[in-house]
């Protein structure tokens, strides 16, 4: 356990503090105890204005299992059932998917159909295939058609891309790319050249649109991933623009990991009897330990030396609260002689593509990153991911630990909590 970790190697200030106070869920929580994971508990009565006050984090540790919904949807269906097209088939076959994951099995035959879709699922579910498969098959069938899919962020808006066109090799399929951050005369360029999908963030697209390179009356299927990160993100008006000018009728899938009240009104007037899948993996916590690691701020860029310094921490995903503290941290241990790279909004397009490269390729193994810069982020074998800075609400805490524990390896999670001596 972490917990044993941290009482015997780090004595002294950053030690935990055994903690006199029973915690909201039954148990004893002090450290030293060997076994309790909620380390740390609350904060044993004190007053404390850090921002424990305002979130409680081990709320967030409490909440992780219960409320992810496992839905162990039974799959029904083989890739061949679908009747995709042989080169597609093949496509597939190549890229080593031998079975459609649930949610693929249940959107797929809607899709083909023309229907409208509502997936409720989270990254990791397989989602991009869900909805790239049955498209790519439509234009295969009808190259008149014209596909606009809006993501969030522009890693996760290329990841998407990059999942297209390994489906779509030996196909006349073309997808561009429409994203902030990046050179817009090559994006210009390619969307002149009328792709079949052009996968974008909502401002590079309204800004394209603008210029009259995007002309909404020409699509006829959009496609909104992860519309909670989206509004979260405050896109909510430029996602009305752009759907209010694409012709009816047309075809929406719309995916989000959480459907809530700012969400309701959207699929409300965005889908019309749409099919409603709900799949959700367990990718978010279930092989993932979660832990509290208590420490004063002034020894917090210590600590986490020290953890990093630890063997197992092999691949770590660090969170940082401002584009501030994740340069500076990622200049220190740079400067330590760690193989460490950042990730965050003032980068260019370019820094992040390549850093995200470097990290999935394991030229570096520690990777420090704002939430924005980290969303949907896919890279399988993250061990630990570390909370440097508190999250700001429970969706962000379930996403950040969601990117380690990936396909079955066990993950782990730290959050860093401020103590007050
Ligand atoms: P996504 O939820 O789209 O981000 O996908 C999560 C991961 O699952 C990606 O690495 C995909 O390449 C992978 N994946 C998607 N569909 C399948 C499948 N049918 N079989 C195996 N892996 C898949």
């Amino acid at each position: 356990m972490y917990q044993n970790k941290f009482t015997n190697n780090f004595g002294g200030k950053t030690q935990q503090r055994p903690n006199s106070g029973r915690t909201r869920f039954g148990g004893r929580s002090n450290a030293g105890n060997g076994g309790n994971r909620f380390v740390g508990g609350r904060n044993g009565g004190r007053k404390n204005r850090s921002f424990e006050s305002q979130i409680d984090v081990s709320m967030f540790i409490q909440k992780a299992e219960p409320m992810i919904k496992i839905e162990d949807a039974k799959v029904k269906n083989n890739f061949k059932d679908f009747d995709f097209n042989p080169i597609l088939m093949d496509n597939i076959k190549n890229k080593g998917y031998l079975k459609p994951t649930p949610i693929q099995d249940e959107i797929i035959p809607h899709i083909l159909q023309g229907r409208d879709v509502l997936g409720i699922s989270n990254t990791g579910t397989g989602k991009t295939a869900a909805f790239s498969l049955p498209l790519i098959n439509q234009i295969l069938d009808n190259p008149n058609k014209r596909i606009l899919v809006l993501s969030p962020t522009r890693e996760l808006a290329q990841q998407i891309k990059q999942e297209i066109r390994s489906f779509t090799f030996e196909m006349r399929v073309y997808v561009a790319l429409a994203i902030g951050g990046a050179y817009i005369r090559e994006q210009i360029l390619d969307i002149k050249r009328d792709p079949h999908i052009i996968v974008g963030t909502p401002g590079r697209i309204k800004d394209l649109a603008k210029r009259r390179v995007i002309r909404f009356d020409k699509f006829d299927t959009i496609v909104l991933d992860e519309v909670d990160r989206m509004l979260d993100m405050g896109f909510v008006q430029d996602i009305k623009d752009i759907v209010s000018q694409i012709p009816t009728p047309h075809q929406t899938l719309f995916f989000s990991a959480t459907v809530n009240r700012k969400i309701q009104p959207l699929i409300d007037s965005f889908l019309t009897n749409p099919a409603e899948i709900s799949v959700k993996t367990q990718e978010s916590s279930k092989n993932v330990e979660q832990n509290i690691v208590r420490v004063r701020r002034e020894d917090k860029e210590t600590m986490l030396s020290k953890l990093l310094h630890q063997e197992e921490f092999k691949k770590v995903l660090v969170f940082g609260g401002t584009k501030l503290v994740v340069e500076k941290l990622s200049v220190g241990l740079g400067q330590q002689g760690f193989k460490v790279g950042s990730l965050h909004g003032n980068k260019a397009q370019y820094q992040r593509q390549t850093t995200l490269r470097r990290f999935k390729e394991n030229e570096i193994n520690i990777l420090i990153a704002t939430d924005v810069a980290a969303r949907g982020l896919d890279v399988a074998d993250i061990t630990h991911v570390i909370n440097y800075d508190k999250p700001n609400n429970y969706e962000d805490y379930v996403h950040r630990i969601g990117r380690t524990g990936r396909a079955d390896h066990q993950g782990y999670a730290l959050t860093f909590v401020e103590d007050r001596y």
